[in-house]
């Protein structure tokens, strides 16, 4: 495939698979490389829930990007005619008056979006499971909620796929072929075989860094744990008709219903140690340490869940950018390669945006949404 309007996507994630079936759409022939399965468990998008959440702090850019993200998740719900994004509200514990869910309110004034604040007693009303004397007060706001990963990419790559995307499994690029003048031409999987095409797409999550590391781009790879539980009393009440995702991002932790097999998940968004090499077979257990901080952390805030006895876990890893802004640019020196990582964790609820965004750089030179924050000149590369 090296005719005109071709395209080779590598990397099957969230990010690749939107960016395939939006280059589909801009009249692209399409193919999506992936080294495992789309989906599959070692890739940041295959596990099985992630927050949506219109709430950024003061950042009200990011809060914006997910209003754009919004509609299109909101498409894809009905595309595939099942709720991927499931809107069962997000509430966020604020232990300060004046901090990071106060910024967050304020921005979702400015841009009108629905909200409320909420005093702990009238928190401890509506979820009686809350500690009231553990925070100050809490901001809900109901357009946000939860997403069924795994199964988003997998509605995105069959809907891709009829529009005519070839998804090939088990396909690891190795290296890059340059052709002339400032282009590349191919790229080589581990079998040898060189996939010719007119534009690609490197969306290889936290592998991004390995496979471009001639470009030298700034992605630290860390290790981020997760708790699954079964709470111990009054199941029924944290099913997500009642029970909304919660957070409280200051001390790191948010949480979900209860999804599967009777389990509400923990994970904590502060950044965690740093891995040398993104490897699928890196230990995945889950730590003491980190069995013990999420005690800790339930103690505190949901007490009644604290004494866990049944739960497992496991471990996920970052791609993080030193300022936490993704990488959504051209590649330096060819004029057709892009590259669509350091997500940093955040990045899930903005799949289709970003996956519409980069079909159009690719395609048209340009997106809709300004992707100037996202560029590679803000970095100085060290380049090999
Ligand atoms: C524990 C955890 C919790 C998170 N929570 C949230 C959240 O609540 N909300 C949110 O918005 N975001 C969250 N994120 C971030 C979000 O999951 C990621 O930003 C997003 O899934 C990244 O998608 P991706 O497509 O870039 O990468 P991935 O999903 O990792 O996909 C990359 C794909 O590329 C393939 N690949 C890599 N290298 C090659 C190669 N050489 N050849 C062929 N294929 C290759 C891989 O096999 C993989 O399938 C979280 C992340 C983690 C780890």
């Amino acid at each position: 495939m090296n005719g005109k309007n071709t395209a080779v996507v590598v990397g099957g994630g969230i990010m690749g698979v939107q960016a395939a079936w939006h280059l589909a759409q801009l009249g692209q022939s399409v193919t999506l490389l992936d080294q495992f399965d789309v989906p599959n468990q070692w890739a940041a998008s295959g596990d099985h829930l992630r927050v949506f959440r219109l709430t950024y702090g003061k950042d009200a850019f990011y809060t914006e990007m997910a209003l754009k993200a919004l509609p299109l998740w909101l498409e894809l719900n009905e595309l595939a005619e099942s709720a991927l994004l499931l809107q069962n509200g997000v509430l966020e514990l604020a232990v300060k008056d004046n901090g990071y869910e106060a910024q967050s309110a304020a921005v979702l004034k400015e841009r009108k979006v629905k909200f409320e604040r909420l005093d702990p007693a009238m928190v401890k009303k509506l979820y009686p499971m809350y500690n009231p004397r553990a925070f100050k007060w809490a901001l809900f706001h109901q357009s946000g909620g939860m997403i069924w990963a795994s199964r988003a990419v997998a509605a995105t790559a069959s809907i891709a796929q009829r529009k005519g995307v070839h998804i090939r499994s088990n396909v690891k690029v190795v290296s890059l072929v340059k052709g002339k003048g400032g282009l590349l031409s191919g790229v080589k999987d581990s079998a040898g075989k060189v996939w010719q095409a007119e534009r690609f797409l490197f969306a290889g999550g936290y592998w991004t860094g390995e496979l471009l590391k001639n470009f030298g781009l700034p992605i630290k790879v860390t290790r981020q744990e997760q708790l699954f539980l079964r709470p111990l009393f009054n199941r029924g009440r944290y099913r997500p008709e009642h029970f909304p995702v919660f957070a409280s991002l200051p001390n790191g932790f948010y949480g979900f219903p209860v999804h599967i097999h009777g389990f509400i998940k923990i994970g904590d968004h502060r950044v965690g140690k740093a891995v040398k090499k993104a490897d699928p077979d890196l230990a995945r257990e889950l730590t003491p340490k980190f069995e013990k901080d999420s005690r800790k952390f339930l103690k505190r805030f949901i007490p009644e869940l604290a004494g866990f006895s049944e739960f497992e876990g496991h471990t996920c890893w970052y791609d993080n950018t030193p300022d936490g802004d993704f990488i959504l640019d051209r590649l330096p020196g060819l004029e057709n390669a892009f590259v669509a990582a350091g997500f940093s964790g955040h990045g899930f609820k903005f799949g289709p945006i970003v996956g519409k965004s980069l079909a159009e750089l690719m395609v048209a030179g340009k997106s809709e949404l300004n992707l100037h924050r996202f560029r590679l000149s803000r970095f100085k590369l060290r380049r090999r």
